[in-house]
């Protein structure tokens, strides 16, 4: 009779230099879990839940009408478990469903649809979610359960919010399937600049991070369709524009206590990276294949700021 070989150990964190901003990493789909853990990354900045739902080929709404809403909720907890399995204790930010209506409508089910002249403008993220309440519960259902499993690590972050009532109506539907918002951890994203400039008013409601989708902030600051190929060379995550309103953001957050972070691209470059860290952000998410450049970038500039403050 065969034994069973001995799992080979394997080294979950890698040596990487230790930074006091933290280093995480975007999880693009949950199979890309073990690759981004294997980084040594602190946690997971991004994770979309539209993958899993995307994956299935059926909108959100066929899916529901051909398997259940129980099996819906399930789908979102396995894709969501697969990644906070892999890096617990280490935080996972999962983010609800923020797809646009023209990538909902390659799906099974797609034609029911709305069309829409500009559907970055449109029918998308937390709007969404407001608007279809009933199908945002099966979302936040998913992670009460997650959370009553003993999945402490996983936080909940909400897209293209724009003010303090998006949040607080989100922090209501939360209550009304059970989560008791005080008591996990949960955040919104920063995307437009009417978010980052009444963020003051949305660090009151109890959120524990801002994160910065700085593709979307860029798009919506600077008016540049991040999708038009004809302006491609005017979409600047650098803008001085898009720089203030970002240190606006942390500056507030900072005096009430709310991490700050990035999970857009711009998190895996380095003039970013040096912005964030002077600003005094919390963390700072990286594709994968950029998580180890940005650990050494951000070793590097926390030094210097420790070697300038001393001279
Ligand atoms: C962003 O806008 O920067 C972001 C991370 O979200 P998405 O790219 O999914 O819109
Ligand atoms: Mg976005």
């Amino acid at each position: 009779e065969e034994t069973e070989p001995i799992e080979e150990a394997r080294p979950k964190t890698p040596v990487k230099p230790m930074t006091a901003t933290e280093v995480k990493v975007n999880v693009s789909i949950p199979e890309a879990a073990e690759r981004a853990a294997a980084t040594g990354a602190d946690g997971v900045g991004l994770l979309r839940i539209e993958h899993m739902i995307l994956s299935t080929n059926k909108t959100p709404e066929r899916y529901i009408e051909d398997h259940g809403e129980e099996a819906y909720v399930q789908e979102i907890i396995d894709g969501v478990r697969n990644v906070a399995d892999e890096f617990y204790p280490r935080p996972v930010r999962v983010r609800t469903l923020d797809a646009p209506t023209d990538e909902f409508r390659q799906l099974e089910g797609g034609e029911d649809e709305p069309h829409e002249h500009n559907p970055m403008l449109g029918y998308r993220g937390i709007r969404r979610s407001l608007d279809r309440p009933e199908l945002f519960k099966h979302e936040l259902e998913a992670f009460r359960q997650l959370w009553e499993m003993g999945y402490d690590n996983v936080e909940l972050m909400l897209p293209l919010v724009n003010d303090v009532e998006d949040v607080t109506r989100a922090k209501a539907l939360m209550k009304e399937v059970g989560i008791d918002p005080a008591k996990r951890r949960w955040g919104v994203m920063i995307e437009t600049p009417a978010a980052a400039l009444g963020v003051e008013k949305m660090a009151q409601t109890g959120i524990d991070f801002a994160s910065f989708g700085t593709n979307d902030l860029t798009q919506y600051t600077l008016a540049v369709d991040r999708n038009n190929e004809n302006v491609a060379g005017r979409f600047d995550e650098l803008h001085p524009g898009v720089l203030e309103l970002i240190s606006q953001t942390i500056q507030t957050c900072r005096e009430y206590d709310v991490d700050t972070s990035i999970c857009g691209q711009a998190g895996s470059k380095p003039r970013m990276v040096n912005h964030l860290v002077n600003e005094g952000a919390t963390s700072i998410s990286a594709n994968i294949d950029a998580v180890r450049d940005v650990q050494h970038e951000v070793k590097r500039i926390e030094q210097k700021l420790i070697l300038d403050s001393v001279r």
